[in-house]
Parts: C-alpha cells; sequence; structure tokens
C-alpha cells in the first residue's frame, strides 16, 4: 500500500493529511493524485461519494495553486451548499500545514454582499454552487477568465438539479486553456455531453464497477404493504436501538410527516426538506452532525452532499425511480472505508423497480424480514442491559446519595432488582408489541401465505359459479371464521366447489366456524380432505372427517348475527 508522500505531494499537505488522521490513500486518492499532480490533462473519475474523493483532487489541486498570486486559480463546483462548504473546510484543513491560502465559499441563500467582500479580498480558490456563481459573474464580483483548474464535482448531482445552463455558461466564461477534473458518481448521458463539449482526451478513471454502488453498503430489502411501512420503520429503528440514520422520502410532504409522527412517537427525529429556511435546514443539519439528532428524514434533494461520518443506515420510504437517486442515498452511509446497511421498503408493486435498481447495482438486495414484535423486545431489552454494563458509575459523585438507596432497596433480591431495573424502560416495549401483527407481505399474489402450504386443506362446496373470486373468497374465509388472512395458505378457486389451507392447528375452529352456514340460502359443505386432485376431492367425502352441518344455523359469528347480508 502506497502512502500520501510516495504519491508525489508536498510535505506540509502530507503532514496536514496526517494531522487529519488519514493514514493511508484511498484507492481514488492512489490513483488520481499522482495524474493530476501533473496539472496537464483533463480528468474525469467515476466515484462514489465517501470513497475520499475530496482529498483525491483537493490536495494536487492546492500542490499546483500558487499562493504568492492574487488571482482566482481554481474554481470548484458543487451541487449543494452544504457540500461546497464541505469541500472549502476540508480544502482549508489540507492546507493547514502548507500555505497560507484564501479559499473562499459562494452558495445561495447567504449575504451576497459577505461573499463579494470576501472574493475581493482575493481567493485563489473558490468553491462554489452554479446559481450563485452566476450571480456573481453578472455583478463582475468575480472574475474567471484567467482560472487554471475547474473541478465539477458531483457533476451527475449539478445536472439532475437543473443546473445544465448554468454550467455551460460558467464554463463559456473560463479560458480554453483551463484544465477540467470532473468526478462524477454516475455517468449519464447528460455528464457524457459535458466531457464531449468541454474536455479533452480526458485521463478517464472509475473506482470501483460503475454504477456498481459501494461494496461495504450492504443492500437489503423489506417487503411489507404501503400502509404498513410507517410501522416497519418503527420496528426497524427499534429493532437497532443505536442507529444513527438517514430515512429518504419522496416528497416535502412526506417527510415532513414521517419525520412529525416519529417525534411524536418519542424518537429523536427531524425533517430536511426545502420547505424550510436555509436557517432551520442549517439547525437540524448541525444538530445531526454532532450526534444530537439520531434520525434524520430527508428528500433527495436536500440530502444531497451530506457528507456526515458514521452513518449506519439510510432507508428508503420507496424506491426510487432513478438509479442515480438510490447510488446517491444509499452512499449516504458506508463512507470512508465504513460498512453501512441500505433498506428499501420496498411494496409488492414496487418490486419490479428494484429489480431494475439490483441490474445497475450488480449485487443482489437480500431480504430482510421486518423483526416481530418478540424479536424486538428482545433486542431492546438486551440494549438495555448492555447500557447497565458499560454504564461509568461516577462513584465519589455518588458515594453520598447511595446509603439512602440501598436502605431503600435492600429488601429486594438480586434477581427481584434485575427485573425491576429492566422494567422501567421495557414495560413500555412489552405494551407496545404485544399482539403486535407480522408486517412481511407475501411475496407473490398466489394466495396469501404459502408457508402454510402443509396446513389443513379444506374442501368447500362454494367457487367461482357463487361469484367468488379470490380476495372476496379470502374476506369471506375471514369473516366466517375469524381466522386471519395470513393464516390462510394456497387458495384453488373452482366453478362448483374451492380448496383452501390453513395452518394444522387452525383446522378444528374452521371446521366449527363452517357448521350450520348458508350461503344464499344453501348450505354450505366444508370437508378436511388430504386428497390433491380434484375428481379425488369431489369423491372422497365418505373418508373425510365430516364437519358439514345440514341445519341451517342461528349461531353468532363475531358479536353479530351469521346472516350477513353479503354472504
Ligand atoms: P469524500 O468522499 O471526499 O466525501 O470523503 C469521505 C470521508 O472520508 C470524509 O469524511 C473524509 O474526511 C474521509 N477520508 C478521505 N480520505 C481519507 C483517507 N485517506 N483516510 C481516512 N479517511 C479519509
Amino acid at each position: 500500500m502506497k502512502s500520501f508522500e510516495s504519491l508525489g505531494l508536498s510535505r506540509g499537505l502530507v503532514e496536514s493529511v496526517e494531522l487529519l488522521g488519514f493514514e493511508t490513500p484511498t484507492p481514488i486518492q492512489e490513483k488520481s493524485i499522482p495524474v493530476l499532480l501533473k496539472g496537464d490533462r483533463d480528468f474525469v473519475g467515476l466515484a462514489q461519494t465517501g470513497t475520499g474523493k475530496t482529498a483525491a483532487f483537493g490536495l494536487p489541486l492546492l500542490d499546483l495553486v500558487d499562493d504568492q498570486s492574487r488571482y482566482t486559480q481554481a474554481l470548484v463546483l458543487a451541487p449543494t451548499r452544504e457540500l461546497g462548504l464541505q469541500i472549502t473546510s476540508d480544502l482549508e484543513n489540507f492546507s493547514e500545514k502548507f500555505k497560507k491560502f484564501n479559499i473562499v465559499a459562494v452558495y445561495g441563500g447567504a449575504s451576497i454582499s459577505e461573499q463579494i467582500r470576501k472574493v475581493k479580498r482575493g481567493a485563489h480558490v473558490i468553491v462554489a454552487t452554479p446559481g450563485r456563481l452566476i450571480d456573481l459573474i453578472d455583478r463582475k464580483a468575480v472574475d474567471i477568465s484567467a482560472i487554471r483548474y475547474v473541478v465539477l464535482d458531483e457533476a451527475d448531482e449539478m445536472l439532475n438539479m437543473g443546473f445544465k445552463e448554468d454550467l455551460d455558461k460558467i464554463l463559456s466564461y473560463t479560458p480554453d486553456t483551463k484544465i477540467t477534473w470532473l468526478f462524477s458518481a454516475t455517468m449519464p448521458k447528460e455528464v457524457k455531453a459535458i466531457m464531449k463539449n468541454y474536455m479533452a482526451d480526458p485521463f478517464e478513471l472509475t473506482v470501483g464497477d460503475k454504477n456498481a454502488g459501494n461494496v461495504n453498503i450492504e443492500h437489503r430489502y423489506v417487503l411489507v404493504r404501503e400502509r404498513d411501512k410507517y410501522s416497519a420503520i418503527k420496528r426497524i429503528l427499534d429493532f437497532n436501538p443505536d442507529i444513527f440514520g438517514l430515512i429518504f422520502c419522496r416528497t416535502r410532504i412526506d417527510t415532513q410527516k414521517v419525520a412529525e409522527m416519529l417525534m411524536k412517537d418519542g424518537y429523536n427525529a427531524d425533517a430536511l426538506h426545502g420547505d424550510l429556511t436555509q436557517q432551520q435546514r442549517d439547525r437540524v443539519m448541525m444538530k445531526f452532525r454532532d450526534r444530537s439528532l439520531q434520525i434524520l428524514v430527508a428528500t433527495d434533494v436536500a440530502a444531497r452532499g451530506i457528507d456526515v461520518e458514521n452513518i449506519t443506515h439510510v432507508i428508503h420510504m420507496n424506491m426510487p425511480d432513478e438509479m442515480e437517486f438510490y447510488t446517491h442515498r444509499s452512499g449516504r452511509t458506508a463512507r470512508a472505508g465504513k460498512s453501512g446497511i441500505s433498506i428499501a421498503l420496498v411494496s409488492r408493486e414496487e418490486l419490479g423497480r428494484m429489480k431494475q435498481i439490483e441490474k445497475s447495482l450488480k449485487s443482489p438486495f437480500k431480504r430482510m424480514m421486518v423483526p416481530t414484535g418478540p424479536e424486538v423486545c428482545q433486542k431492546q431489552l438486551l440494549a438495555l442491559m448492555h447500557k447497565v454494563k458499560e454504564v461509568t458509575v461516577k462513584e465519589e459523585e455518588m458515594e453520598a446519595f447511595l446509603p439512602a438507596v440501598y436502605e431503600e432497596l435492600h429488601h429486594l433480591t438480586k434477581p427481584e432488582l434485575i427485573k425491576r431495573f429492566a422494567a422501567i424502560e421495557f414495560n413500555r416495549f412489552l405494551d407496545y408489541y404485544r399482539n403486535a401483527p407480522d408486517l412481511n407481505a407475501q411475496d407473490s399474489g398466489e394466495g396469501q401465505g404459502s408457508r402454510y402450504i402443509t396446513g389443513a386443506r379444506f374442501f368447500i362446496n362454494l367457487g367461482k359459479m357463487d361469484g367468488f373470486e379470490k380476495a372476496g373468497f379470502l374476506d369471506m374465509i375471514e369473516e366466517v371464521t375469524g381466522v386471519e388472512r395470513k393464516e390462510i395458505g394456497k387458495i384453488d378457486l373452482k366453478g362448483a366447489y374451492s380448496f383452501f389451507e390453513v395452518e394444522k392447528e387452525l383446522a378444528e375452529q374452521v371446521s366449527r366456524a363452517f357448521e350450520g352456514f348458508v350461503y344464499h340460502g344453501r348450505a354450505v359443505r366444508v370437508e378436511i380432505t388430504d386428497a390433491k386432485s380434484d375428481a379425488a376431492a369431489s369423491k372422497s367425502k365418505s373418508r373425510k372427517k365430516h364437519f358439514s352441518m345440514k341445519k341451517e344455523g342461528h349461531r353468532k359469528f363475531g358479536g353479530k348475527s351469521f346472516h350477513r347480508k353479503r354472504w
């Protein structure tokens, strides 16, 4: 493995990165720094966020910029203010032990006069978002006619965000002699057009597989019904008590709604989207950065450029339409060689889109089951016990209070004490998850739960001729028997009769529930059968345990009179 020193960087820069704790170059740094340091060729780097690309271009850029000249020599364009500020702060850190540069960030949503003042004082490097830079050029506050290096960072994002015209305009103000370095996580045709129009024979570098995403990200999905998505999120959060995560929603309204619901339900969450003022957004980001906020719910646009370390999970409330969005979302975790988990909440309708994304990703999405109530409780209990084990006891400060505490609890045995401590926090979860339903949707349209295929198989003398389709048939069984849909297995609707399966333990209940059941004046016959073929089924009456009732019933179901109009 190479060292930063061996890549040809000046000593001061190497010292600065050491100070930042960077021990060895990341793959993109190792490959691009020697090329970029020559400063004589356009460059295209296809790399995900989080791979260390800011240092990959930032270090050679600072080595090439002349601190003795007052001209603006380098321009770095970034899609968002967030990313712009991040790059500026990285560049300042990289030059800490090197030379004194004026690095000025210009971006929308902040005082333009202040930015003009800073630029006028002399900026060796300007880091800009495209819109604000155009404003400054139009006001003649910025002159980029003698610029030597232009860096387009997250070029695909800039184009996605509609900055194409701004980019064209900005690049038209730059001299033909400039050197352009372009970085992009993906390579859509719009990025290729920029390369074709503005770059000459660029050195092309791909880190990792094209569009393949970061290999340190584990891509998972849960299959849930649309209406269960919020509950599934809560299960996932409860199952991961130490989560530091980002939840992506498609719209601003959904983002706000999910964040508010989470807050109301006691989670440490907040929203980030375009309807917030810049100040509100800054405040939320500050809380997230210093980890006083555990869960950030965001729109795709608002979360672009977020570089927060150690995000453990990225959760997608829906499958995004575009591969690019998925890559950018999930790329917020597993940064700088760390690992991370991306979990997509997918409804059956979204499976097709997931498959498409999977193809470009070249790594399969692994299905993960939404944790069950008992699983969540178990996890929470262990987390709580872990906290008890790890807590720092401030012996001296507590000393004075302990006698009274001992006095209060002295009659309790050790197991009793443990139980009670656990119960204090844990009761909430137990109450919430008592009887919690399974939120996992079935992955095929075939009946409900082919996993009970080995359960009891019933014959019923109702079928398509009675006007039944699968959904209505299921409704009927559910309503008559009180057996939940997920416990009903394969359904085989025929003309005058049908078959259905339920879990073995429920066979008795089902048989009894149908006793005396009358459908449109017709006595319904339900029998357990082990016969697999239709013919066998209809012939097998005699050797079946007979549950059908001939008399019309007056029994009740669910407290209501049984003869419902529907049936
Ligand atoms: P970037 O892709 O530039 O956004 O970098 C992602 C994260 O990795 C940032 O937090 C950097 O500070 C960190 N980083 C970049 N290069 C290195 C390195 N060589 N060693 C350790 N961390 C790094």
